[in-house]
């Protein structure tokens, strides 16, 4: 038995008496164990080293009872005891802390790892620890990064493989990173979220985070480089690749700087520099100990290779992960250049801004003899291109691959196809900075790189690629060229690296350090970041063509979502879907699969209805502006609402969404009563304004929310299924009466009671039998005016009437619409009586920019049009019934069917755990949301339990469509 062992065996038997079974676990400095103790339950046995520091292990039991009191993405341990006992005659402090089940991350593939979720993880960490510091932080240790530069170490005791890295990382350090580092805000940090202490789950999402003995006070930027720096260790090809998810993933949670990006890949040469150094040290101190050592074989294999990975082009590629342009300057590069301030001189003869282009295919094979004279043949064009920014197809060498074998197809310059020997210019004046004759790796036969400056002195740069090879003897490094001035000459094939003649047209707003192997075209992962160290060319060319269009797939839109959008947006599905188009009630998604869509009842009459299309676009294409002039749309389609409306709703206000409609209605009402307390239903949702906010329950005594406010006294939903009254519209209705009466003794009254027909977000709710005449009766005697919100629920989709109020019999004084009233286009409107429209002319005047434009108005009759032509609320009613009919079939057969409830096309199905509690089955509304959508159903589900399924699909739904509905509906809730 080691000695190790046995002093943990003795410490195990002080601490846990009777443990089951012991297991070492690596560890830097302390002894490790996993232990089963004796009531069956793991812990983890820390025994420190005899020299260890008391204030340390003090500060690590206080972040670890720190963190305990805080909500992480991941488990961090906490402390069940803490000892000093003998062992082997010598005092040593022994820790017994709680197991954290989950795998080492190096323990599955990188690419199994949800690498980015690892980010948010540790992220999540440094900001909980942010407010925690302890003295002992003050005293400096060997992880510390800030102290890097004062690491002493002797060179030659270094591994040979890894002693110019580090000499070199170190060096840069002390010059230019511990300056930066100086200007950030140092803060408590995790610091060692290496490979060991990232713990995962099977499916490779981070589970924990352990090891708390070198946190440390610095930048938190020090602690990502640690985390990057192991994950570099551990990659393919392309070091950086595991990287940039992770900081993705970190600035998601944590928001990072731009000056925190630009240091971060300096840092992480520099926490491997520390590791060589550290272990090089403690190797020699502690020769035994395997786990010093557990880093230093990778660090050797990718030691030479770390420069260009981790050179400005990281940078470049840290700052497109989270979303900020690669290169800051190029906006103002491209600013400048689309000026009329840059005037550039054509850079071939043909290419001037009136010349014929003809541009070729992206599949044209340019290395093909006679390919481009072939495409011109008896064209009348001045000059053929190759466009900037295609993928194409036409580099196959291996000089194109990339990482993991893919090729190097998006095209980064402008191919300018004229005869060979014809002169090349320098379009603007400038400095020759390099001069080269087939450069490698890629041959580019003759080029020359222009270094240019905008007005402001913002350097940039042009590559003029494919030249013949008398370049290097026209100008050379150094020299001053004039706008206009010859520097070259177009090269034949056989100098030019066998293309067909063309000058390539590169521009560059940031070199990279590099003076050549400037790649021609990207990989098409890293697009964004090229297309920005590389603008368009024909910024300088100025030809009448335009860029190619990028090929977007999904992932490109999950990650610029995640980065460039907000993380209060969600995604409906696992897996999220890429629509393309829609049709009637199916949506196309990517891949070619039709999806039905129960969900959609905005596009109401059937997505991209041609009548409404039609009309948008004729209407677009004439004329579209403001209420501010005469226009016979907006009248027109008034009279049509109104007329569909009960007297005395004859005034009409157009706005551009529900919310607006709803905002609008509440100052209508305020206004109209000179009251503020608005009266609104439980769980109810009207819309996302600050205003609306504060009257939808469903979102202020949800997560985030704050509560109810002065301003709204919330009633209670009359629902017949979990409704404490039944269908007893009138006893719900009390609840209106007692507010009025509770808010009469405060000298108050209220301004208005607002409602939807059909509570949707509350889980397609239909109101109590009666509840609306007795609310309205009870509203009304107060003073206030009655708001239906019919957003969700009008335009005939009811079936059988056009609002679904006109069931319960009353007649609203304001009614709000939105949603399918534009089938998909933004319009919304409010219609109110002429004594609220009047009492809202106080001086002020109302404008809304886009509310009641022409456009708008003519999509919102064309709109009327279809659901009157093809009797789409009779369709409604006798599709609606039938689906109705089939979902109380499925009830009768599936037990976790509580209710089905709803009219026409606006129905619900209530799942529940037990259908005699009621209780709501969310996540198995969730399994069948996913069961129905993998069988290309659409459907989501709404309640306070998000437990259910809204079925409001466009109403031109067939009854076929419905027979598909309900055998994929019948499926899911099997599985
Ligand atoms: N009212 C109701 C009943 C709604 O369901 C919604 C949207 N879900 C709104 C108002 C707000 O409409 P919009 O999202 O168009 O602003």
């Amino acid at each position: 038995m080691t000695v190790s062992r046995a002093a943990l065996d003795e410490a195990a038997a002080a601490l846990l008496p009777g443990y089951l079974e012991l297991v070492p676990l690596p560890g830097e400095r302390d002894l490790n164990a996993r232990v089963r103790r004796a009531d069956g339950r793991l812990v983890v046995l820390k025994l420190a080293a005899t020299d260890a520091d008391r204030a340390r292990l003090d500060l690590e039991d206080a972040v670890l009872g720190h963190l305990a009191a805080r909500t992480l993405l991941v488990r961090t341990p906490s402390s069940i005891e803490r000892r000093t006992i003998r062992v082997a005659g010598q005092l040593r402090t022994a820790r017994v802390l709680t197991w954290i089940d989950g795998d080492a991350w190096t323990d599955h593939a990188m690419d199994d790892i949800d690498l980015w979720a690892v980010g948010t993880a540790v992220a999540a960490l440094d900001a909980a620890l942010a407010d925690f510091d302890d003295p002992a932080l003050a005293v400096p240790h060997r992880w510390s990064m800030p102290a890097a530069g004062r690491l002493s170490f002797d060179p030659i005791q270094l591994p040979a493989e890894c002693r110019e890295f580090t000499v070199d990382a170190l060096t840069r350090f002390r010059r230019k990173l511990a300056p930066a580092l100086e200007r950030l805000p140092a803060q408590t940090i995790h610091n060692d979220a290496n490979e060991h202490n990232v713990l995962v789950d099977a499916e490779g999402r981070p589970s924990g985070l352990i090891d708390f003995g070198d946190v440390d006070r610095a930048p938190r930027v020090c602690g990502l480089a640690t985390l990057c720096a192991y994950a570099l260790l551990h990659a393919g090809d392309d070091l950086l690749a595991p990287v940039l998810p992770l900081v993705a993933g970190y600035h998601r949670e944590a928001p990072l700087t731009v000056a925190e990006l630009d240091i971060l890949p300096g840092l992480v040469a520099t926490r491997l520099a520390m590791s060589v150094v550290n272990a090089a040290q403690q190797a020699r101190d502690d020769p035994a100990n395997p786990y010093l050592m557990v880093s230093q074989g990778p660090i050797r294999r990718v030691a030479r290779q770390l420069g260009d990975p981790l050179g400005p082009l990281a940078v470049c590629r840290l700052r497109d992960a989270c979303g900020y342009p690669a290169v800051p300057a190029s906006r103002k590069i491209v600013t400048w250049l689309s000026s009329a301030a840059a005037d550039p001189a054509p850079v071939v003869a043909a290419a001037r801004p009136d010349a014929k282009v003809l541009v070729l295919p992206a599949d044209t094979d340019i290395t093909e003899a006679d390919a481009v004279a072939a495409l011109l043949g008896s064209s009348t064009a001045d000059l053929a291109v190759g466009r900037y920014g295609e993928d194409r197809g036409v580099y196959t060498a291996d000089e194109f691959a990339g990482p993991g074998g893919e090729r190097r197809t998006i095209h980064l310059g402008l191919d300018l196809f004229v005869p060979a020997g014809e002169p090349v210019y320098a379009p603007f004046g400038g400095e020759v900075v390099a001069v080269a004759v087939r450069p490698a790796p890629q041959d580019y036969g003759g080029t020359v790189i222009l270094r240019h400056e905008t007005a402001d002195g913002t350097p940039f740069w042009l590559l003029l690629g494919h030249l013949a090879h008398d370049v290097a003897t026209r100008v050379r490094p150094g020299q001053r060229v004039a706008r206009g001035e010859r520097v070259a000459t177009v090269g034949t094939p056989d100098e030019n690296g066998g293309w067909q003649p063309h000058p390539h047209v590169q521009l560059f707003t940031t070199l990279l350090g590099r003076s050549h192997d400037l790649p021609g075209v990207a990989l098409r992962g890293e697009r964004d970041v090229w297309l920005s160290i590389s603008p368009d060319p024909n910024l300088v060319c100025r030809l009448p063509i335009r860029p190619a269009v990028a090929q977007r797939v999904s992932d490109w839109i999950v990650h610029h979502r995640r980065t460039n959008l907000s993380a209060t947006l969600s995604l409906s599905y696992a897996k999220p879907l890429q629509i393309v188009a829609g049709q009637g009630a199916e949506l196309i998604a990517d891949d070619g699969r039709r999806y039905l869509d129960l969900v959609n009842n905005v596009a109401h009459v059937g997505h991209c209805h041609p009548r409404v299309t039609a009309a948008l676009c004729e209407q677009a294409g004439v004329l579209n502006t403001n209420t501010r002039y005469l226009h016979p749309a907006i009248v027109e389609y008034a009279r049509r609402l109104v007329a569909l409306f009960p007297d005395p709703l004859n005034v009409v206000f157009f706005v551009n969404s529900g919310s607006e409609a709803n905002d609008l209605a509440l100052r209508l009402a305020r206004t109209h009563t000179e009251r503020d307390v608005v009266f609104a239903l439980e769980q109810a949702y009207h819309g996302h304004t600050g205003a609306l906010i504060e009257v939808s329950h469903a979102k202020f005594s949800r997560a985030g929310g704050a509560g109810a406010g002065p301003r709204v006294r919330v009633c209670r939903l009359p629902d017949p299924y979990r409704g404490e009254h039944g269908d007893d519209g009138a006893a719900y209705a009390d609840d209106v009466a007692r507010h009025v009466y509770d808010l009469a003794a405060t000298g108050s009254a209220p301004a208005a009671f607002l409602h939807e027909s059909i509570p949707g977000v509350a889980g397609q709710i239909e109101l109590a039998t009666g509840y609306l005449a007795a609310a309205y009766a009870h509203a009304r005697a107060a003073g206030a005016v009655c708001i239906a919100d019919e957003v969700q629920c009008g335009f005939g989709r009811v079936g059988d009437a056009m609002w679904a109020f006109e069931q319960h019999g009353v007649v609203p004084d304001v009614v709000t619409l939105g949603k399918p009233i534009g089938n998909g286009h933004p319009l919304a409107a409010v219609v109110t009586t002429p004594q609220i429209a009047r009492s809202f002319v106080t001086g002020m005047e109302y404008f809304n920019t886009f509310g009641g434009n022409p456009v708008s108005c003519t999509v919102g009759l064309a709109v009327l049009d279809v659901i009157r032509d093809e009797r789409l609320i009779a369709n409604a009613a006798v599709v609606g019934s039938y689906l109705r009919a089939g979902l109380d079939e499925l009830r009768q057969r599936h037990d976790c069917i509580g209710d089905v409830r709803g009219r026409g096309l606006f129905l619900g199905v209530d799942l529940v755990r037990d259908r005699s509690s009621r209780e709501p089955a969310t996540q198995r509304a969730r399994a069948v949301i996913e069961a129905a959508v993998a069988r290309g159903v659409l459907l989501s589900a709404d309640g306070p339990g998000a437990n259910v399924l809204k079925i409001k699909p466009p109403i031109v739904l067939t009854r076929q469509a419905a027979d598909r509905a309900l055998r994929a509906l019948d499926e899911a809730l099997v599985g």
